[in-house]
């Protein structure tokens, strides 16, 4: 099987694997309990807390473990909300292209009286600095963008975005779940107030993550209880996840330089061949983006019937975000750029990781040609399209 899927999981390293396991078996005390098997237990986690924190330039007082990416969002979005109206700020700003975690809290939070401002993107899916200064308003509390997109890997320009919410004396949040293994973060550089990771997008375990919270933003625990997390997130700690995830954020900072570049080498070979293919759109393709991913529209299929012959010949990949598909809605990321519903429908998005090989690559330029054409050659819609009942839009 050949996984193109690193965007919506990554497996689990060995080295990470290896230190749950360890943590499972010698450091399974209570980190709030004082006897000696509770104390290893806190050692462990704050050695943890203290890796993550070099990792991002912060202080390890900064760091919170949450249960994933979703949970950090959620908790950054409320915290900076509930903050900003006690001081009557109740506008948040955001963008049209951030993942369901951030976009579905801006909903809830709307119907609990916040006003949310969602700036759009270019055709190329980078937010412009300006348009998100330009919505910041006197009752503005929090700006939120994400740091690279999840369907179509583009980078934001966060660290100039930071610089202008600070100036406006906004928070600044970022959900850097995509980041992590790809971009060297730095809060102090990216002037980011709040900071979302997700353990298992970079070859750590599922069900952690943290939440980056500088000094001074008060965090409000959406989960009350113990004093765990210095009270802003109540519950025994899963050590042996936070512990693997805590490995698996160094390794990868220690791989970054050499592994985004063998990546980008394949993404960028991978690209070259799917491009030649006629009406075919590279989302994204123009910005800056994380060196694994690549999103590709062809125009007259289904990105869901591709995703399914894909997977009978042994390559798995996605038509977008893991929680769109198996829903009939195009991606909110591809309509974003603009592209009609048509055409971000017929999306494939391929994202390559740590197993991937220049042999994969090679199989899936044989592979996904082969099924393009076969579903174009029972498509209705392409039957029309090059009969010239119906222009091309791409
Ligand atoms: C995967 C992902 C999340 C959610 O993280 P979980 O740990 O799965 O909850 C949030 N934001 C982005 C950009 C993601 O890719």
């Amino acid at each position: 099987m050949i996984y193109a899927d690193h965007a919506a999981t990554t497996k689990i390293s060995h080295a990470a694997k290896e230190e749950m396991m360890r943590v499972m078996e010698e450091s399974w005390g209570n980190p709030s309990s004082l006897h000696t098997p509770g104390q290893l237990a806190k050692e462990v986690l704050e050695e943890a807390r203290r890796k993550i924190a070099a990792c991002l330039n912060a202080a390890p007082s900064e760091i919170y473990f949450t249960s994933g990416g979703s949970e950090a969002d959620n908790q950054a979005l409320r915290s900076a909300a509930y903050w900003g109206a006690k001081k009557g700020k109740r506008h948040l700003v955001s963008t049209a292209i951030e993942h369901h975690a951030i976009l579905h809290t801006l909903d809830q939070l709307k119907e609990e009286g916040f006003e949310v401002t969602l700036v759009g993107v270019d055709q190329n899916g980078v937010v412009s600095v300006e348009d998100i200064c330009r919505a910041i308003r006197p009752d503005t509390a929090l700006v939120s963008v994400m740091y690279a997109n999840n369907e179509i890997g583009t980078i934001q320009p966060i660290a100039e975005i930071g610089r202008c919410c600070r100036e406006h004396g906004v928070l600044f949040h970022t959900d850097a779940v995509q980041a992590a293994a790809h971009l060297a973060i730095d809060v102090e550089r990216d002037a980011v107030d709040l900071l979302s990771l997700s353990g298992h997008k970079f070859y750590g375990p599922r069900g952690v993550g943290v939440l980056y919270a500088r000094r001074g933003v008060p965090l409000r625990p959406l989960i009350a209880g113990g004093a765990q997390e210095r009270s802003k997130r109540a519950g025994t700690e899963n050590l042996p996840a936070i512990a693997g995830m805590a490995v698996a954020l160094e390794d990868a900072a220690a791989k970054m330089p050499q592994e985004t570049k063998r990546l980008a080498a394949l993404r960028d070979k991978l690209e070259a061949g799917l491009s030649k293919l006629p009406h075919t759109r590279i989302n994204g393709g123009k910005a800056p983006r994380l060196s694994g991913t690549l999103n590709v529209c062809f125009e007259g299929i289904e990105g869901e019937s591709l995703l399914l012959l894909l997977d009978d010949r042994g390559i798995a990949a996605s038509s977008g975000s893991a929680c769109t598909s198996g829903s009939l809605d195009p991606s909110h990321v591809l309509l974003a750029l603009g592209l009609p519903h048509e055409v971000a429908h017929g999306s494939l998005r391929l994202s390559l990781g740590a197993e991937t090989t220049e042999e994969d690559v090679d199989i899936m330029l044989q592979e996904i040609p082969k099924v393009v054409s076969y579903l174009r050659s029972i498509s209705p819609v392409w039957e029309e399209l090059e009969s010239g009942a119906r222009p091309h839009l791409i």
